[in-house]
């Protein structure tokens, strides 16, 4: 793939980095429902698991290598013989199969964590490289911790794993440590240092554990990244990593800013949030971007009405772009008359102008006890002034 190439190729790791998060742990049965969701999304590529992490990890490598075709299916490995063959046994049955193999290459970890030098680094991903180049020839590698690491050494590892047959290059910000612009430059710079750096496609795969993985992640694909690795609901270790849905939508909706486009069915998201949810127990936090039930919703009196008026007043994207249900105008204590009235319109309460006043009163009277009047609460407050004696006489 060309480096101006517009097309972001997104590798879902919902499955793999998001379901290693504490208390998101899913059975096999629910991993292939989620990949089925995701195929039907448009992922490009479906990490489905860690095959030496435990037999479940690989049978469900297995069963979504097997049922789900048109997505690559990628398996993680480290760079160590058994992990690199028995992720590929699990892929064995896949159309479009991914080894993704990854080793350490900061010296804090190469030192502190694996205690090996940088030639043994290096020897390390030269091997599991070939090695993994005999089980497919779609290989993937990542130099945990790239952003940390030494640059120098850095861009020796990712041309040997180039040179070995690797033909994509992910640079995780595996602690959420970057920031945006140093990103961007990070990609620049390996790529532009890199002299085999055009045989590869690059990849981001950022943490948010300063609640940047989507922004450093846009950042890297300014920085000429054709990758990004993400999450829905941005579900991952520790913080998560950077959230499908909002990486998406953030190229949809500014493409005069972002010209790169992905092949993401967005009318699919809000539904496939949900099933993440389900599945995991875990719900999506109300005012999550794209997928929250805030998301679009209003309650200010100044909001819904502009959004009655013009949705365009108060919404960048129409909500049913991404799944969810148009006008959301939640009746709470900071409604305002317009909104109340569109309310009882749509439920056919027949509410007069003359009758507006006193419904509105009672509506705001009511949020005093509760935090939203729903449907019934209005069906019950037009009832009851109906009936009492002297409220809305002779109406209808
Ligand atoms: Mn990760």
């Amino acid at each position: 793939m060309s480096d101006d190439s517009a097309r972001v190729i997104i590798f879902d790791t919902t499955l793999r980095d998001g379901e290693q998060a504490p208390g998101f742990s899913l059975d096999v049965q629910a991993k292939l429902t989620l990949a089925r969701a995701l195929d039907a999304l448009g992922v490009d590529i479906i990490e489905a698991g860690f095959p030496i992490a435990s037999p479940a990890d690989a049978e469900a490598v297995r069963q979504i290598a097997r049922e789900v075709r048109r997505p690559v299916v990628a398996a993680l490995a480290r760079c160590r013989p058994q992990d690199i063959e028995v992720a590929a046994q699990a892929l064995e049955p896949g159309e479009r199969r991914r080894l993704h193999i990854f080793l350490a290459t900061s010296d804090l970890h190469l030192s502190r964590k694996l205690r090996i030098t940088r030639d043994a680094c290096f020897e390390a991903v030269v091997n599991a490289v070939k090695l993994a180049r005999q089980f497919t020839d779609d290989v993937e590698f990542s130099g945990e911790d790239a952003t940390r690491s030494d640059p120098d050494f850095l861009c020796r590892i990712v041309e040997a794993a180039i040179r070995h047959g690797s033909r994509t290059i992910n640079l995780p910000d595996t602690v959420g440590y970057g920031t945006p612009a140093e990103t961007r430059e990070f990609f620049e710079n390996i790529r532009a240092r890199v002299p085999n750096a055009d045989q590869a496609v690059f990849s981001a795969h950022c943490h948010d554990d300063l609640g940047l993985a989507v922004a450093n992640s846009l950042a890297a694909i300014e920085g000429g990244a054709r990758q990004v690795e993400c999450t829905m609901n941005g579900i991952g270790e520790r913080a998560g990593n950077a959230s499908l849905e909002e990486l998406v939508m953030a190229l949809r909706v500014r493409p005069d800013r972002l010209p790169y486009d992905t092949a993401i069915n967005t009318e699919q998201l809000y539904d496939t949030s949900q099933l993440l949810a389900r599945l995991t127990g875990e719900p999506v936090q109300a005012n999550k971007a794209i997928v929250g039930r805030n998301a679009f919703a209003h309650e200010a009196g100044i909001h819904q009405d502009g959004v009655l008026k013009d949705a365009r007043t108060y919404e960048i994207m129409r909500p049913q772009d991404v799944g969810q249900t148009p006008e959301q105008l939640v009746l709470g204590r900071h409604s305002g008359r317009h909104a109340v009235m569109r309310r009882c319109e749509t439920l056919a309460l027949n509410v007069t102008t003359a009758e507006l006043e006193q419904v509105y009163r009672a509506v705001i009277a009511f949020t005093e006890h509760r935090k939203a009047v729903g449907d019934g609460d209005l069906r019950r407050i037009v009832e009851r002034l109906r009936t009492s004696a002297g409220a809305l006489t002779g109406q209808g």
